[in-house]
């Protein structure tokens, strides 16, 4: 009885204690509430592998027809998703290497990342969110018409423990862009220009393997369709690179992060980017044409690195 007495008067003030502690230091260290927290889990990732996040619009065929996207690519809104895939790897210098393609773009972080404590929900959300933020903050710079409503992006963390799966990852999303845009450029051309409805162009194609389709493009529409624009075919990579432009001095070379749409699933493209799986040294890149989007790409980013390098 005394006991329990006792024990409520010490409660009281201890509780009473630890407010009036809290309140002093506005913190919620030595709040009551503070047990809560050991409900986080921890999600520390493992040591020693390749941390892949891939973000995804949210239903963007629907985004792509209310802002009236090209069919089957529209070649600013890929430009605004390269923009924010740039703007990514400028925030986060661990990422390696950017892959993007239709509304969808891949990042690799440096197997030996310490970034966020390597803590997976810090790591994505603050990927996912930069990414969105500034795909909406380059919108303008690329498309003529407003956006309409906000756009959102899914993202996953995928862990790779091996450079072969690493690179068979990034190969089996340059394969899909392949499978997908053969298959759209041939169906958007039998819709537009051979007057099919949807649903005819897809019985025509139901069935027809890659040679059937490529073969289609150039008998009916006089198409090679090895020649279209590689960003189309390809994806675009990001790498960071030292950017020496035309037959500048090699040492003035600034870096900065590159677009390229090459081919990654052969080994010539890894034998010429050995940065991206060896040791972490930023490549060369010499740039002897400025094309329009090139030069849009890393004029802001070479005017930013001027800045820093004038303070
Ligand atoms: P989900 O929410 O499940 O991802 P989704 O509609 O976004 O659904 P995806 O498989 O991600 O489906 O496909 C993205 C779609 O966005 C493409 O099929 C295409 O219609 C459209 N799209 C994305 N980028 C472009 C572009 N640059 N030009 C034209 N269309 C595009
Ligand atoms: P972390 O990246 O670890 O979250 P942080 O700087 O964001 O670091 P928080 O604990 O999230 O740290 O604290 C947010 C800080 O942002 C506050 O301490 C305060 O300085 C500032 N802040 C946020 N909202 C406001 C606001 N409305 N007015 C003034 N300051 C604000
Ligand atoms: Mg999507
Ligand atoms: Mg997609």
């Amino acid at each position: 009885m005394y006991f329990r007495a006792l024990n409520r008067i010490f409660t009281k003030f201890s509780f009473t204690n630890k407010c009036e502690t809290a309140l002093y230091t506005r913190s919620m260290a030595c709040s009551r509430y503070e047990y809560v927290k050991s409900y986080e889990q921890d999600d520390k990732i493992l040591p020693n592998v390749w941390i892949v996040i891939r973000v995804d619009g949210k239903k963007f065929h629907k985004f792509a027809n209310a802002h009236k996207f090209e069919k089957p690519n529209d070649e600013n809104a890929l430009n605004v998703m390269n923009a924010a895939g740039i703007a990514v790897m400028e925030e986060f210098r661990d990422i390696v290497l950017g892959y993007g393609q239709s509304d969808e773009y891949s990042f690799v972080f440096r197997k030996d990342t310490s970034a966020f404590k390597r803590r997976a929900a810090k790591l994505l959300s603050y990927v996912t969110s930069m990414f969105t933020s500034s795909y909406v903050l380059s919108w303008s710079q690329w498309m003529q018409r407003p956006l309409s409503y906000a756009p959102c992006f899914d993202g996953r963390i995928v862990l790779y423990p091996s450079d072969e799966n690493l690179r068979d990852y990034l190969s089996w999303r340059q394969a899909d862009v392949h499978v997908n845009n053969l298959y759209n450029t041939a169906f958007w051309k039998l819709v537009l220009e051979s007057g099919l409805t949807n649903q005819q162009a897809e019985e025509r194609l139901r069935g027809t393997l890659s040679s059937d389709k490529n073969e289609l493009l150039f008998q009916e529409f006089g198409i090679n369709y090895n020649t279209l624009p590689a960003m189309y075919r390809k994806g675009t990579i990001l790498l960071r690179k030292r950017v020496v432009i035309g037959s500048q001095d090699e040492q003035k070379g600034r870096q900065a992060i590159v677009p390229i749409h090459e081919d990654l699933i052969g080994n010539e493209f890894w034998k010429q980017h050995t940065e991206i799986l060896g040791k972490y040294v930023p490549g060369k890149y010499v740039v002897s044409s400025l094309n329009r989007h090139l030069e849009r790409q890393l004029a802001k980013q070479l005017e930013k690195e001027a800045t820093i390098a004038e303070i």
